[in-house]
């Protein structure tokens, strides 16, 4: 049994993602129960080999890197033909992408390739003797399904924040290959990226979420979020669904069963009910607060901390608070 564990290491412009680091963070714990490596794939324009190292940091072996100007922005052919002969060529026990919106679209293109199943945005994974045993919320979160896979190498994507990325430092050798074919000439092309969120940090980076719903009564009580949110500093803006279908917030902020799921280290429910279509988008948080005039809110179900009160009056409260928390 192949004692190895590769990772997609995702990238955007150039620069590594954060979920790229919880890629390689997931599989070096995964390698580390299998005492098996950690082989990390990176592909980008030219001068990515030089942000590769970075993933030693967290645990990679080696790296493998491809740069081609194709691959400036995603290429799903030229990519999933890539981390699939990495993955052939390999030997690998389990592939570990992340569930971004490009992982989403990469993973069962790589597991269609190797002709394997695929087991999608689990929210933990580890090895149980010769099988890849992962959890997945199912019914908007309701229910926790385990999988088991026995396929070689099992492929997994894993939501994004569900693994924190943490430094686990090593040198590593890191490689050059040549992509598999030419990525010039992918069917699909993109010719033209539109950013739908403008903010300095991205829902699926940011390790603080400030969220917030009709209870902030006019979508220009928003900027109390917004000061949260830059008090904290590194901290990105969410919106339920009633917000967002009131043109209060773009709809690249919803979060939910229609919209973005997130699992960052705290979620702060500003507002919310807690529907469950919402739940489904941030209940795996690792911290919820929530803040609402009703005690008996369904989001306080979920919540670690609950303030009852008065949206208007407690966030501004809270600002304070975390600015003199954070000597600002
Ligand atoms: C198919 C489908 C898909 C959906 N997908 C999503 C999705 O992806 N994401 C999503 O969010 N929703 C989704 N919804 C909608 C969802 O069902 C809820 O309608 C929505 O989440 C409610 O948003 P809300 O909590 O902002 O508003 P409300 O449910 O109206 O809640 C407002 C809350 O604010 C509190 N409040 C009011 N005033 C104050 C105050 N002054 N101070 C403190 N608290 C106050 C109230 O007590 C209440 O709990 C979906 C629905 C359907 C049918």
């Amino acid at each position: 049994m192949a004692n190895n564990i590769l990772a997609f290491a995702e990238s955007r412009g150039g620069d590594l993602r954060k979920v790229a680091y919880e890629a390689v963070t997931a599989a070096r714990a995964l390698a580390d129960a299998t005492g098996g490596e950690v082989h990390a794939v990176v592909a980008g324009p030219s001068g990515i080999t030089a942000k590769a190292g970075a993933l030693g940091t967290y645990g990679a072996d080696a790296v493998t890197v491809v740069e081609h100007p194709a691959f400036a922005d995603y290429n799903p052919e030229a990519l999933a033909a890539f981390v699939a002969e990495r993955a052939k060529g390999g030997g690998y026990r389990v592939v570990v992408l992340i569930a971004s919106a490009q992982g989403k679209d990469l993973a069962p293109r790589v597991a269609g390739k190797l002709g394997v199943p695929l087991a999608s945005d689990l929210t933990t994974i580890r090895l149980d003797g010769d099988k890849v045993v992962g959890t997945h919320p199912v019914n908007t979160g309701k229910v926790i399904a385990t999988v088991t896979l026995t396929a070689n190498p099992a492929v997994v994507s894993l939501r994004p924040g569900a693994v924190t990325a943490a430094e686990k430092p090593r040198t590593a050798r890191i490689e050059t290959a040549a992509p598999a074919g030419d990525p010039a000439a992918s069917r699909v092309k993109v010719t033209q990226t539109i950013a739908g969120n403008t903010a300095k940090l991205d829902l699926g980076d940011a390790p603080v979420i400030v969220s917030g719903g009709r209870g902030l009564k006019a979508a220009e009580n928003f900027k109390l979020v917004e000061e949260l949110a830059a008090a904290f500093g590194n901290a990105a803006v969410g919106a339920t669904r009633a917000v967002t279908d009131d043109g209060w917030r773009p709809h690249s902020d919803q979060i939910g069963q229609t919209g973005r799921q997130v699992s960052p280290n705290l979620y702060v429910a500003v507002g919310i009910s807690g529907a469950i279509q919402h739940l489904a988008g941030m209940r795996t948080s690792k911290t919820i607060v929530a803040i609402n005039k009703d005690p008996e809110a369904p989001i306080f179900k979920v919540a670690d901390y609950g303030i009852v009160g008065d949206v208007l009056e407690v966030v501004p409260a809270l600002t304070a608070a975390v600015k003199a928390a954070k000597g600002h």
